[in-house]
């Protein structure tokens, strides 16, 4: 392959901050916000022109229960339960009050979480935020700690110094470029670009699977047709849809996540034209699409303390727990249209061509359990001084990664990395020697509701 040499560069150092945080979902902003009410001062670079990433450029538009399965316990407070109290004022989100065994599903409206994420962001001024950023390299030192990243935008080339780093942009990025190691999923979850719908319910009840089969061959662009949605809060017209898979696809690499956004609109074009042709009545319209084809897993950071199902879900208590959950292992077919479940309740199912061919106890008869919890350990990349992970790249095996990756759980995961971000900073420790126990502290007094056992 031809090469070109780059003549060493001079780039200016116009940010300075305590912490940088790269990335801007609910994840890295909610990060750079408990950092921030700690006292520090944060950079966050974000490429897209918004927060919310998945939830708000990917449309994915679903939270979930912040209670455990009896309904009697909330589980999840802080900055999750902040947003949604303030998406309630405005109309703007399902019910989040009430808990349950089947794990509510909290349907938002992601231009408001748009909207209310800048407010909360704008509410701290300690926090600077550049979009239209791209984060592209690490700087490090001689002893193995990051000094700098330098980033791209209209304005040029520049250096942000930082003193601690939180890598959230779902892909590890600065994790991978500081020479940590990375894990590449093996089967790893399926990419899905979702769509918003204008009077997709007016065409009344559609079994989108059959009308996928029975369409294909005059529509060989269908997806595979395992499918959900979502009327979206605030709208009686609006609904969002998700339906496309992208099969095999590597979306650590950049040619294959190209080609996977022009084969899911090409999904989402003969879906659409399928339902007006179905239902002309209805006049149904594409009204949104992705800015970025949401990514499920693309890889993990390998930590010293890894997240196990077999661990996690058998309820283990750990000293460094940062947060809780009862979302299902809920894991998408890599190859097929195939999706499984493994609920707290205690039962296991698997569906093919949304058809359940499969149901389990994975727990004895009568046993479930309340909620799981998550370690901190599972975001520090193995020797990192002073980096931490945050999202989607978290050190998961295949079951524990298919109930954690969901939002509410993420977003914990988030104001964790925060919170230790400051207790190293202000300890003088590197991240692999600060008490977890001290983070979940300070997490509950700042809101967060984890249980302690
Ligand atoms: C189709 C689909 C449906 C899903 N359904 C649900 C659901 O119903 N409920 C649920 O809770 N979860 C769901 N998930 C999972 C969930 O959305 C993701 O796991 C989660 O949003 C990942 O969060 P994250 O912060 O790790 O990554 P992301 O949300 O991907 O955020 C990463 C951020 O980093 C930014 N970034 C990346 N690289 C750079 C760079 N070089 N420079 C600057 N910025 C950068 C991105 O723009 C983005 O804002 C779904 C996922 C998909 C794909």
């Amino acid at each position: 392959m031809r090469s070109i040499t780059i003549p060493a560069e001079t780039i200016p150092v116009t940010e300075e901050a305590d912490i940088c945080v790269i990335g801007g979902s609910c994840t890295g902003l909610f990060a750079a916000v408990r950092a921030a009410r700690l006292g520090a001062k944060v950079v966050l670079l974000e490429k897209h022109n918004r927060f919310g990433g998945a939830a708000t450029a990917g449309l994915v538009c679903m939270w979930h229960s912040i209670f455990d399965i009896t309904g009697e316990r909330q589980i999840i407070g802080g900055l999750t339960f902040e947003m949604m109290e303030r998406l309630e004022k405005r109309g703007a989100i399902g019910e989040f009050r009430k808990g349950g065994p089947h794990v509510p599903r909290i349907p938002f409206n992601s231009n408001e979480l748009t909207l209310e994420l800048d407010a909360l962001a704008q509410e701290h001024p300690q926090i600077r935020t550049c979009f239209h950023t791209f984060y592209s390299r690490p700087v490090m030192n001689g002893d193995g700690t990051i000094s700098a990243v330098i980033a791209e935008n209209k304005s040029g080339r520049f250096a942000v110094a930082a003193k601690f780093f939180i890598d959230a942009s779902g892909d590890g990025l600065l994790c991978r470029a500081a020479g940590y190691p990375m894990r590449r999923a093996g089967n790893p979850q399926p990419p899905t670009a979702c769509a918003l719908l204008e009077n997709y319910r007016k065409a009344g009840r559609i079994d989108l699977k059959e009308l996928i089969e029975q369409n294909r061959s005059r529509y060989p662009d269908l997806p595979c047709g395992y499918s959900w949605g979502t009327a979206v809060p605030g709208s009686d017209d609006v609904y969002m849809l998700s339906a496309t898979r992208i099969l095999n696809c590597d979306c650590m690499d950049a040619d294959a996540i190209t080609q996977a956004e022009f084969e899911s609109r090409r999904q989402i074009r003969a879906l659409t034209s399928l339902l007006r042709e179905t239902a002309p009545e209805a006049h149904i319209s594409l009204q949104g699409l992705p800015s970025e084809i949401g990514i499920r897993e693309s890889c993990h950071i390998v930590s010293a303390g890894p997240l196990r199902g077999k661990e996690m879900l058998t309820g283990t208590c750990y000293r460094d727990t940062i947060g809780a959950g009862t979302y299902p292992v809920d894991i998408h077919g890599n190859a097929d249209d195939s999706i499984s479940f493994l609920h707290l309740t205690g039962s296991r199912q698997y569906f093919r061509s949304r058809t359940l061919v499969r149901e389990e106890r994975w727990l004895p008869e009568g046993e479930f359990l309340p909620f799981y919890r998550i370690p901190l350990s599972c975001l520090i990349p193995g020797g990192a001084k002073n980096l931490i992970a945050a999202g989607r790249m978290l050190d998961a095996d295949g079951d524990s990664f298919g109930a954690v990756r969901v939002m509410v759980n993420l977003n914990q995961c988030g104001e964790a990395a925060g919170v230790a971000a400051c207790c190293a900073l202000n300890s003088g420790k590197a991240i692999t020697e600060i008490d977890g126990a001290a983070v979940r502290n300070e997490l509950n007094r700042g809101g967060s509701l984890i249980p302690e056992a």
